[in-house]
C-alpha cells in the first residue's frame, strides 16, 4: 500500500544477550507499512516473550488493517492500546501469566520526510542528525517521573531503588497512556528503536559513534548488538536502524578507510618501536608484564583498535579500549599520573608514526594526522568518563558513612543537638562552580597559629612558600580563578619533567601535612579544628589540581580540541581528588567522634590510612585485555 522507499535503507536485530536463557524481545520491521517497533516483554517464567509476542502481533495487524483509513496518531495510539487490552486479556486467563507487560516503541512513516514515534515504557528511540544523538523518548519508569517533577536529582536518579521500574508498560492494564510526537526526517538521519538491553549496556558515546559510522544500517545493526554483548550483554537486546538516506560520504573519509588505514597497518612496527623507545614497559600499569607484553597488549591493542576505527570511520574501538586501560588501572587504585604518562607515550608514538608517512605523502599524512587526533581526543573523554564514574561511586560511599554516621549520633545523643558536624554531603559541594564556603571566624585564629607552628618547625624556602600560600587560600577561601592564579606563580616557567614539577607537589604536600599537624597538636575546639582542615583540604586539593591542569596543559601542545578536553579531565580529576579527601574526613571523624578509645587525633594519619591503596593484584591488563574486543 505504500511505495517503496529507495531512499530508505532500513535493519533489525535481536540477540537473547550472554546472561538470559529467552529473548523476551521482539519487533517489527515491515518496509511495505513503513511500520518499525520494538517491544521487550516482562513477566514470569516464559511470559515476557508472550506479552511482547502477543503485542508485536496486534499491533502489526492493527496497523496493516486501518492504514490510510484513520488519522495515523490515532490509529497507532488504539493499536497500542489494542496491544494491551490483548495482553491484558491473556494474563487474566492464566495464573503464570498474571502480571505479564511489554514496552513498546514504535515508528511510523507517514511519507519519505516524516514520522510518528509512539512508545510505552522505557524501550527508547534516538534520533542521530548531524553526528549527534538525540533521544526521542522519555522512559516511562517511576524515577524518570519523579525526574521530571523534580522530586528528585538526577544524581539520586541513578542509584534510585526503583530505577528500572516502569511507571507505564502494556498488559498491566487494559488501556494506557500513550506517548506519541512527530519528526521531520532529513536526509542523512539515523532513527534507532532499541530495548533497554542495548543502553543499558553500552554507553551512550559508544552508540552516537556507531550509529554515525558511515557502515550500511545492517552492519550498524550488527555492531549495536556486538556493543550490548562487549559491555556484558545482561539483558536481551533489540535494535532496528532506520536511515533516511545514506549520508554523503566526504572523498577524504573514503580515503582515509582505504589508503588511511593501510598505510597506518603498515607502520605499526615503528609505532611500537617509538612506543618502546618512551618506556612504555617501564610504566607502573606495565609491572606486571614483561616489555614484550607490554608492547603487545598496550601498544599493540592500540594499533589495531585504531585500525579498525579508521578503517570503518568511528572511534568506538579507541573509546573502548581507552576505558578498559582506565577500569582495569584506576578501579584497582591506580594513581592518575601512570595513566597519564601511557596516554601521553601513545601520543608521542602516533606522533612518529605520522612523521613518517609525512616522508611518503603530505597529503595522507594531514588526514591521518586529523584521525589520530580525533582518537586521542576520544581517549581522553573515555579516561575523563571512568574519572567521572569514579567520582559518582565515591560520592555515594560519602552519603552512605554521612547517613550512618548520623544514625549513630543520634542513637548517642538523643535530641542534645550537640553536633558538631552536621552538614549536607550531598552534591553541590562536588561542584566547582560553586566557590568554596567561607570559613567561620572560629577558623582563621586555628589557622594563623597552625601557621606559625608550622614555620617555627624550619624547612626550606619552597616549604615557607608553600606554607604561606596554602594558609591565605585557606582563610580567604578562595574561589577557583584565584587558585589558579596561584597555581600559575607556583608553576612559573618550570621545564616539563619531572624533576622539575615533581618538588612542587612534594612540598604542597609537606606543607599541607605540616599545617594538619599543627592543627590537630593545637588547642582549639574540636569543631574549630575540623572545619580549619576542611578549608586547608579544599585549598590543597585546589592548588594540586590547578597545578596539574597547567602541566597536563603545557604537556599536550596538540590540537585546540586535545587541550580542551585535557582541561575537562583535569577538572575531574581535582574533583575525584577532592571526594577522595572528603570521604577520608569524614571516615576520620567518624572514628575520632565515636570512638571512645581514641584519644589524640592523629589526623594525618588517619587521612593516609584511608587514602587510595596500591593497586596489588597481578595480572591488572592481562585479565582484563584493552581492545582485544575490536570488531568482531
Ligand atoms: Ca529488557
Amino acid at each position: 500500500m505504500t511505495a517503496a522507499r529507495p531512499a530508505l535503507r532500513i535493519h533489525g536485530a535481536t540477540h537473547v544477550g550472554s546472561v538470559r536463557e529467552a529473548n523476551e524481545d521482539a519487533m517489527i520491521v515491515d518496509e511495505q507499512v513503513g511500520l518499525f517497533a520494538v517491544f521487550d516483554g516482562m513477566g514470569g517464567a516464559m511470559a515476557g516473550d508472550v506479552a511482547s509476542q502477543k503485542a508485536r502481533d496486534v499491533v502489526k495487524e492493527y496497523v496493516r488493517a486501518r492504514r490510510g483509513q484513520m488519522d495515523p496518531r490515532a490509529m497507532l495510539d488504539a493499536a497500542l492500546n489494542a496491544a494491551s487490552a490483548a495482553v491484558h486479556g491473556e494474563a487474566q486467563v492464566r495464573r503464570d501469566r498474571r502480571g505479564m507487560g511489554t514496552t513498546a516503541v514504535v515508528c511510523l512513516l507517514l511519507d519519505d520526510r516524516r514520522a510518528l514515534i509512539a512508545h510505552v515504557g522505557d524501550s527508547r528511540a534516538y534520533l542521530l542528525r548531524g553526528g549527534r544523538l538525540n533521544q526521542l523518548t522519555r522512559d516511562h519508569t517511576v524515577v524518570a517521573e519523579l525526574l521530571a517533577q523534580n522530586a528528585i536529582t538526577p544524581e539520586e536518579a541513578e542509584v534510585h531503588a526503583y530505577r528500572s521500574v516502569l511507571s507505564r508498560n502494556l498488559g498491566a492494564k487494559p488501556d494506557t497512556r500513550v506517548d506519541i510526537t512527530e519528526i521531520e526526517l532529513t536526509r542523512g538521519d539515523r532513527l534507532l528503536l532499541c530495548s533497554d538491553g542495548l543502553y543499558g549496556f553500552a554507553s551512550t558515546e559508544a552508540v552516537q559513534q556507531l550509529l554515525g559510522s558511515t557502515d550500511a544500517p545492517e552492519q550498524v545493526a550488527r555492531d549495536l548488538i556486538e556493543l550490548a554483548l562487549r559491555g556484558g550483554g545482561g539483558d536481551n537486546v533489540t535494535v532496528v536502524v532506520l536511515e533516511a538516506g545514506a549520508a554523503a560520504v566526504p572523498r577524504t573519509t573514503q580515503l582515509m578507510r582505504t589508503s588511511g588505514s593501510v598505510s597506518w597497518w603498515a607502520r605499526r612496527e615503528r609505532f611500537f618501536e617509538a612506543a618502546r623507545a618512551a618506556g612504555v614497559a617501564q610504566n607502573p600499569i606495565c609491572a606486571v608484564l614483561s616489555p614484550a607484553e607490554a608492547i603487545e597488549i598496550v601498544a599493540g591493542n592500540f594499533v589495531e583498535a585504531l585500525f579498525h576505527d579508521l578503517e570503518k570511520a568511528t572511534t568506538v574501538n579507541v573509546w573502548t579500549y581507552a576505558e578498559n586501560l582506565a577500569h582495569g588501572w584506576l578501579d584497582r587504585g591506580g594513581a592518575w599520573a601512570p595513566l597519564r604518562l601511557i596516554l601521553d607515550i601513545l601520543h608521542h608514538a602516533c606522533g612518529q608514526v605520522v612523521a613518517d608517512v609525512r616522508r611518503d605523502d603530505a597529503d595522507l599524512a594531514l588526514l591521518i594526522e586529523a584521525a589520530v587526533t580525533r582518537e586521542l581526543t576520544v581517549c581522553e573523554m573515555a579516561v575523563g568518563g571512568v574519572l567521572g564514574e569514579q567520582l559518582r561511586a565515591v560520592d555515594a560511599a560519602l552519603l552512605k558513612l554521612y547517613a550512618e554516621r548520623q544514625v549513630a549520633s543520634e542513637a548517642r545523643a538523643p535530641g542534645d543537638g550537640a553536633r558538631p558536624f552536621v552538614e549536607q554531603p550531598t552534591m553541590p559541594f562536588l561542584r566547582n562552580d560553586r566557590a568554596p564556603e567561607p570559613a567561620g571566624p572560629e577558623v582563621r585564629p586555628v589557622l594563623d597559629a597552625a601557621l606559625r607552628v608550622a614555620v617555627g618547625r624550619g624547612g626550606d624556602a619552597a616549604l615557607h612558600d608553600l606554607l604561606t600560600r596554602l594558609h591565605r587560600l585557606a582563610v580567604d577561601a578562595s574561589p577557583p580563578a584565584a587558585v589558579t592564579v596561584q597555581a600559575r606563580e607556583l608553576f612559573g616557567v618550570r621545564q616539563l619533567e619531572e624533576r622539575a614539577i615533581a618538588p612542587v607537589f612534594d612540598a604542597l604536600d609537606r606543607a599541607r601535612r605540616a599545617l594538619v599537624d599543627a592543627i590537630s597538636a593545637g588547642t582549639a575546639p574540636p569543631s574549630a579544628k575540623v572545619a580549619a582542615v576542611r578549608q586547608l583540604a579544599s585549598a590543597s586539593h585546589g592548588l594540586a589540581a590547578s597545578m596539574a591542569g597547567l602541566v597536563v596543559e603545557a604537556a599536550q601542545p596538540g590540537a585546540h580540541k586535545l587541550r580542551e578536553v585535557v582541561r575537562e579531565t583535569a577538572a575531574l580529576r581535582a574533583k575525584v581528588g577532592k571526594t577522595e579527601a572528603r570521604v577520608a574526613e569524614l571516615e576520620r571523624r567518624f572514628a575520632t567522634v565515636y570512638d571512645p578509645l581514641a584519644g589524640k587525633i592523629a589526623m594525618d594519619q588517619a587521612i593516609a590510612d584511608v587514602g587510595p591503596s596500591r593497586p596489588s593484584a597481578p595480572g591488572i591488563l592481562a585479565r582484563r585485555r584493552p581492545g582485544r574486543e575490536t570488531q568482531r
